[in-house]
């Protein structure tokens, strides 16, 4: 068989193939905790479902404009100006197959073969693997101090002259981090005075803890007509309205980016899947109470993983203050995450992600998203696993494990 080179080049999404795992493992009986996971257990918004179904019980289920059926935009407008405090145009907003769609077409919209798109590490996994699929060169930039969150000046020495991009993503995926608000309106100002996009990736926007607001970038801007910005602020439905399945993401930006990333959308996929923009219409416009009980369950989530980690020695972990993940660093055990990752899914049927594909090798990213009791027992057993003054002997159920390793 003979595959492109950018086939040959692009790696299999290591989260989806954990869960293709961990769901094969489920099925033979194993009991698998997955605590790899990127999604809400909570439901779809009830307005959400009836917006869709009243759609299907016409039967009448169409193709739909390219960028996102009229209710949609209307939707994400109203949704922009109230946490934005922006009021955007229909031409300023493109509605895609999720966030992840958003941020390709515009990939594929800006950057020319072997331009350089720049993004903290630790990242999501996704962003190399687009920007190469776009035909750039992506150019993780990893604090000096081995924190989270690099400075100004570390993203501004990675600028070169083929720079076209910066992607940001808080709160972020893996580490959970909120950057601060002088690191966003220092990159913000670094994009403006060197001409790059800034796309800010807010997936997670808000789903933050301990009483912080959610960032917005608009404030920190000096280019105030949207149409002449470079600024691009991509949102979704699928983590704050717990609506991965639908697969709703947009983009806002500038009249003319927007047209061209419509252009690729409507040749690649034509526009999103009419039920799931309908679904997409009665979340954003629906009672919104769905959001404040996930994010009131993930920060309780989170405080019980944190106290579990903390009594966990040698185990090193910045508390995040948003999103579903933290990013505790392993390498005192274990300083090949790959080896570790496999070495816990083989040995306590526990489902984590290697930190090697988030660009940070020694770490684990580590979701509480799940139960309660997904994230207790999850971490018990990755403690009993590899503490050594742990007792010999472990019961999944009726199974006995005893730790014949070490
Ligand atoms: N950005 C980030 C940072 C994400 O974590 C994800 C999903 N894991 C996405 C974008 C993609 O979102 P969607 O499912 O809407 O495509």
């Amino acid at each position: 068989m003979s595959l492109s080179q950018l086939a040959r080049s692009i790696n299999e999404s290591p989260t989806l193939k954990l869960n293709e795992t961990a769901a094969l493992l489920k099925e033979k009986g194993e009991p698998v905790i997955h605590l790899g996971g990127g999604e809400p257990k909570s439901k779809a918004p009830i307005d959400a479902i009836v917006s869709c179904a009243s759609l299907l019980q016409t039967g009448d289920v169409k193709y739909t404009p390219a960028d996102g059926i009229p209710s949609l935009k209307k939707a994400i407008i109203r949704y922009t100006e109230e946490h934005y405090d922006r009021l955007v145009a229909p031409e300023n907003v493109i509605a895609s197959s999720g966030a992840k769609q958003s941020i390709m077409v515009l990939l594929h919209a800006v950057l020319d073969p072997k331009e350089e798109v720049i993004f903290p590490a630790p990242y999501w996994v996704s962003y190399p693997e687009m920007v190469k699929i776009a035909g750039g060169v992506p150019i993780a930039v990893t604090a000096r101090d081995g924190g989270f969150e690099p400075t100004v000046e570390e993203m501004a020495e990675a600028v070169g002259p083929y720079t076209k991009a910066v992607i940001l993503n808080s709160p972020n995926n893996p580490s959970g981090v909120v950057y601060t608000d002088a690191f966003i309106a220092g990159v913000v100002e670094l994009c403006e005075k060197r001409n790059l996009y800034l796309i800010m990736d807010d997936t997670y926007n808000r789903l933050i803890f301990d009483g912080r607001a959610p960032t917005n970038c608009y404030n920190f801007t000096q280019v105030h007509n949207l149409d002449s910005s470079k600024l691009v602020v991509i949102n979704c439905v699928s983590k704050m309205y717990a609506m991965t399945g639908f697969r709703i993401g947009w983009a806002i930006g500038g009249k003319e980016l927007i047209r061209a990333m419509t252009n690729i959308q409507s040749q690649e996929t034509s526009g999103p899947a009419a039920p799931s923009q309908w679904a997409a219409v009665g979340a954003l416009n629906g009672v919104q109470s769905s959001i404040e009980s996930l994010r009131l369950t993930l920060e309780n989530n989170r405080n019980v993983m944190m106290t579990r980690l903390g009594a966990f020695a040698g185990v090193r972990v910045v508390k995040p203050g948003g999103t579903f993940y933290c990013f505790p660093d392993f390498s005192a055990y274990e300083k090949d995450s790959q080896k570790l990752s496999r070495m816990l899914l083989d040995k306590v049927r526990v489902v984590t992600v290697p930190g090697r594909e988030f660009g940070m090798e020694g770490h684990l990213r580590i979701s509480f998203c799940g139960t309660m009791k997904e994230i207790t027992e999850g971490i018990e057993r990755i403690k009993w696993a590899l503490d050594p003054g742990a007792p010999n002997e472990l019961f999944l159920g009726d199974r006995k494990l005893v730790r014949d390793w070490r």
